[in-house]
């Protein structure tokens, strides 16, 4: 955990968002903001203010997500879910708040599919619920170099790159459907790999 970081609980007012991606349904955003930090995210212009003029120190978690998701899941079409689209749903506060594992069973229990991306290995704590429902989802890790002064400067509290190949081999091994986002590529820095 980073220090000086501020965190805001809010309420929102859905859970399943639409999303603008061509091949999700719906986006779940569990939180606002990214602790991660990464230099060359595209959602710090679409993250409140006070996280975008903070990036990497200040995350809101949308503290009813899961009473929303509850009727949600049951009442909205079917389809594919992004979880997460502008944020990564495994950074260091969901070890507090736990959003995800309920998540995932609410989703997969009402038959929606879901796909996870994140850059934390702390997806291993779900990693039961992973295997429970693995023909209903499917699991990514994002890298961008393993070279750790590079990722230093790319995604400055990003967890290790190689814990995060690491993670992805361990799913791997539970038969959980993995894949590797290798990008963004940044001229100069990560483009030799
Ligand atoms: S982990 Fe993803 S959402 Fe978080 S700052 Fe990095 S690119 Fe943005």
């Amino acid at each position: 955990m980073i220090e000086n970081i501020k965190i805001f609980e809010i309420n929102a007012r859905h859970a399943l968002g639409k999303s603008g991606m061509a091949e999700l349904d719906y986006a779940f955003n569990p939180y606002l903001g990214c602790l991660h930090g990464c230099r060359y995210c595209y959602a710090i212009d679409m993250s409140p203010s006070e996280a975008s003029s903070n990036w990497g120190r200040t995350v809101f978690v949308r503290k009813n997500i899961i009473t929303l998701l509850e009727r949600e899941a049951r009442t909205y079409k079917r389809g594919i879910v992004g979880m997460s689209t502008i944020t990564d749903p495994y950074q260091s506060v969901e070890m507090k708040f736990r959003i995800m594992p309920k998540a995932i069973e609410i989703l997969s229990r009402n038959g929606f599919y879901v796909t996870i991306q994140t850059k934390s290995p702390l997806i291993l704590k779900d990693i039961e619920i992973l295997e429970k429902y693995r023909n209903n989802l499917d699991v990514g890790l994002t890298v961008t170099t393993i070279d750790r002064k590079v990722a230093a400067l790319l995604e400055p509290y990003a967890p290790d790159p190689v814990k995060r190949l690491n993670a992805l081999k361990k799913l791997t091994q539970r038969k959980i459907k993995t894949w590797l986002y290798l990008g963004p590529i940044v001229r100069g820095l990560n483009d030799n790999i």
